[in-house]
């Protein structure tokens, strides 16, 4: 008799569900047979990787049969000294989801308890089932973190709290003296991660600066990547800084050389970048505020957003606009896995990717009728 292998996984993995990537360019291509196909669902930079790293990816192609810096000293010497804190408060991640799950693993047992909120990122939710953990999902208030629920829920198993800030695929954030206080009221042993993704796309004067808090409250984590607004997706690099002794700790159970050679140098170099990231950041503001208007008058509720996507309410089980607007060439990402069974997320474009998507909408919408 063949052996049922998913018995022999463990406890965690065998309550796993795979994460849903947003769908391929190239898989809709094949199914459609048509070319010119936009994308908005996966929040990737639509300038893609700025001038200085698509140089330094050059530059680096003729080392790749060597190991990359498996400390990652140039990147960590960068970071330290943009962020103004010690290279070993730095850990880098392939993806700031490696951070997230090294984190996890580092300090989490099937005995402990793993808390975020309600529509938070699905990392969380697959990280804690991973390792056996139980998950505790506090209610979200509008759609975003309720700093006061997820406070009543920490218990004296609770080891590890995210906080997206902001939170995909919502875009709700949290503003700083909130968060502090959440933060000042969490015991010491449990970890504070703050997961900042987006952080560069925020506008509000009022977003906290969560990595001058680790000096005085030493379980907080923050988390940051390249994946988004340095458009760096495909190399997959991401950081998080944090008190060194926790840094230590996640030394010890990342893999030797979890970050790539080509990502290390485009990384560095999209550091320096500035004047992309503000040209990224411009035109995000430009388009999220196109959106906004555009499903307003299309009498579409969205949810107000401070990342470079926005989750809009379709008025009806949203599946069936996705495959109305794959039809049309256009994909965006359906999230009723994330409690949101009426709303797509739309990641904000370069114009005339807005501007397709948005006529797409309009037929699909008047197609079904509303
Ligand atoms: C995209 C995203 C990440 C990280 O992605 P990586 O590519 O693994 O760095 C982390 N958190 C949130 C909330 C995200 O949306």
């Amino acid at each position: 008799m063949r052996c049922d292998f998913l018995q022999l996984a463990t406890r965690g993995v065998r309550g796993l569900h795979p994460y849903e990537p947003g769908k391929p360019i190239e898989e809709l291509e094949r199914e459609l047979g048509i070319s010119d196909i936009v994308k908005l669902a996966s929040n990737e930079n639509p300038l893609g990787a700025g001038p200085k790293a698509r140089a330094a990816l050059g530059r680096c192609l003729g080392d790749v049969s060597r190991y990359p810096d498996g400390n990652g000293h140039g990147l960590k010497a960068a970071l330290a000294e943009r962020l103004g804190v010690p290279r070993e408060a730095l850990t880098l991640g392939n993806g700031s989801n490696d951070v997230l799950e090294l984190i996890v693993r580092a300090f989490v047992t099937p005995e402990h308890e793993v808390l975020y909120s309600q529509h938070a990122f699905a990392v969380y939710a697959l990280a804690t089932q991973a390792v056996g953990a139980r998950a505790v999902v506090a209610p979200a208030h509008e759609w975003g973190h309720d700093l006061e629920a997820m406070a009543k829920a920490v218990s004296e198993r609770t080891r590890v709290v995210f906080v997206a800030n902001p939170n995909n695929p919502t875009g709700t954030w949290v503003g700083s003296s909130a968060l502090g206080e959440f933060a000042a009221r969490l015991p010491r042993d449990v970890l504070l991660v703050v997961d900042e993704a987006y952080r560069e796309y925020v506008a509000d004067q009022d977003y906290p600066h969560c990595t001058t808090w680790i000096d005085a409250m030493p379980n907080t984590i923050v988390t940051r990547t390249f994946s988004k607004v340095h458009g760096l997706a495909g190399l997959r690099v991401g950081y998080c800084v944090s008190d060194p002794a926790v840094a230590e700790v996640l030394n010890r159970v990342r893999q030797p050389f979890n970050v790539n050679a080509p990502a290390l140098a485009a990384a560095s170099a999209a550091l320096d970048d500035e004047a992309h990231v503000r040209e990224s950041v411009a035109l995000n503001a430009a388009g999220l505020e196109k959106l906004s208007a555009a499903f307003a008058r299309m009498g579409l509720a969205c949810i107000p957003s401070a990342g470079n996507f926005v989750s809009v309410d379709v008025g009806r089980p949203a599946d069936t606009v996705y495959g109305g607007l794959l039809g049309e060439g256009v994909i965006v990402r359906p999230i009723a896995s994330y409690g949101l069974p009426n709303h797509l997320r739309v990641t904000v474009g370069l114009d005339e990717e807005n501007e397709r998507f948005l006529c797409a909408l309009e037929r699909v919408l008047s197609r079904l009728g509303s």
